[in-house]
């Protein structure tokens, strides 16, 4: 990887132009470079690489994700082979439990074990047997559905799951009240007819041996490609046209033929002229602990009470055994655009998809100008879906090369 010094006015020199390096970025980028062999300068507004998965030692020598907890889990054998290129994996399968009260703890998604637990043994196994006749047995089913059974048992058991895992999380999530929001966000976490207490069932799953940062590392070492760090795209980047449509992209004023791949929000960049997409935000609270461990398992849920969400310990993610831990809470907020302020998750929904259109219409008139990541799509994407997006940009880009 190659830390460019030069100023950005020698942007338009490059072949393509990629836009934030996350993991949509920095695939693509790679990909255009190597496959392509295309010079390309990947340029980020924060002063690291790794988007919202970056991690870094905190000054106990604790391995933190700066952004929130990041679980690689994928059922793509291309993404996993893929990324497998530039890490090795430490083998580790993600555990949560929602905290109801100081002494008791439920596994999520919510399965027989958190019935057994909620409703004791006898009771649970009736309701066990409900569900199985009704869905099936070692079946996923969305809170949503579950809510809508005739049966007045799985009613009971639907209201119970529902007041004590998802309605006081998701308020806290998501700023609103939970039953408006899209069913799409709470089928994440479907309640899961099993034993299983696995919150991912996917065939691969792991985290990256050396930390997300080191595995981007390797990802941006490679001949051709530039990486510009502290630098907004804003500063460079413009659009000529004729108001609805855009067609030609400029970079510092002057008509620019390469191909750019933009990785951030997009109603940002269009200077919000369709209106303002909604994003929500967390601020992170960090604490180091003088103890090996704090809780029992990467993360707990706080479903009933606290305003933050959640707790993740860091150390079970990694396998760090330190004298100390590090734990992090996160306290979700609307996202305002404030300095230093991250977007982090898109708000799924009818009304912010018919506006994302406009914008994403306003992107497709514009010559070899792609959208790209969590961000520019605005799609609820875990990692592994946006590195499957890159590389089959990178499939189409590279075969018009
Ligand atoms: P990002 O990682 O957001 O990268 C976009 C980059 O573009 C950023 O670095 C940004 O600074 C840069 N940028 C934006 N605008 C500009 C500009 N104008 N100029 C220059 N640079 C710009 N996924 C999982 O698979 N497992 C998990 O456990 C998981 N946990 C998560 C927990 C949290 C709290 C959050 C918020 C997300 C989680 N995700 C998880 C999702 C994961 O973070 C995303 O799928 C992934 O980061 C998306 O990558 P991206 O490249 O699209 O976007
Ligand atoms: N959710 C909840 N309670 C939980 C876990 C999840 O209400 O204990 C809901 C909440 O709305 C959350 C969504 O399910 O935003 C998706 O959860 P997931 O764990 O996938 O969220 P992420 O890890 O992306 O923040």
């Amino acid at each position: 990887m190659h830390i460019s010094t030069e100023s950005e006015s020698e942007l338009r020199g490059y072949d393509a132009i990629v836009i934030g390096t996350g993991f949509a970025g920095s695939v693509i980028a790679r990909e255009l470079a190597e496959r392509a062999r295309m010079r390309v300068a990947l340029v980020e507004s924060r002063d690291h690489i790794g988007g919202n998965s970056y991690d870094a030692l905190d000054e106990h020598g604790v391995l933190v994700h700066m952004y929130g907890p990041h679980i690689f889990h994928t059922a793509n054998e291309r993404v996993f082979g893929y990324l497998s290129r530039f890490t090795e994996w430490r083998a580790y399968e993600h555990r949560v439990l929602a905290r109801l009260d100081e002494g008791t703890f439920i596994p999520v998604p919510f399965n027989k074990t958190s019935i057994e637990i909620s409703f004791g043994k006898e009771r649970g196994a009736e309701l066990i047997g409900k569900l199985i006749e009704a869905y099936g047995d070692e079946r996923k089913v969305p809170i949503a559905q579950l809510r809508q059974t005739d049966d007045p048992d799985i009613a009971e058991l639907a209201d119970f799951v529902y007041d004590n895992v998802f309605r006081h999380y998701s308020a806290k999530q998501w700023g609103t009240d939970p039953a408006t929001l899209d069913t799409s966000i709470t089928s994440r976490v479907p309640v899961f007819i099993s034993r299983d207490d696995r919150y991912f069932q996917d065939p691969f799953q792991g985290m990256p041996a050396q930390g997300y940062t080191r595995l981007f590392e390797s990802l941006l070492d490679c001949e051709g490609l530039d990486l510009f760090l502290g630098l907004d795209a804003r500063s460079f980047l413009g659009f000529a046209g004729d108001g609805e449509r855009l067609r030609q992209a400029t970079v510092n004023g002057e008509p620019y033929g390469g191909i750019i791949v933009f990785t951030g929000s997009v109603d940002e960049l269009f200077g919000f002229r369709f209106g303002r997409l909604p994003y929500r935000s967390l601020d992170f609270e960090f604490e180091t602990l003088p103890m090996k461990r704090f809780q029992p398992c990467a993360t707990v849920n706080y479903t009933v009470s606290e305003d933050f969400t959640r707790i993740t310990e860091f150390s079970h993610l990694t396998g760090q055994e330190l004298e100390v831990t590090t734990i992090m809470r996160e306290y979700p907020c609307a996202y305002e655009g404030k300095p230093g302020q991250i977007p982090c998750y898109v708000v799924p929904g009818e009304e912010n998809a018919r506006r994302y259109g406009q914008y994403a219409e306003l992107a497709a008139s514009i010559s070899r100008f792609h959208l790209l990541g969590r961000l520019a799509e605005y799609r609820y994407y875990n990692m592994d879906a946006v590195v499957a997006r890159a590389l089959e940009l990178a499939d189409e880009l590279c075969e018009q090369a």
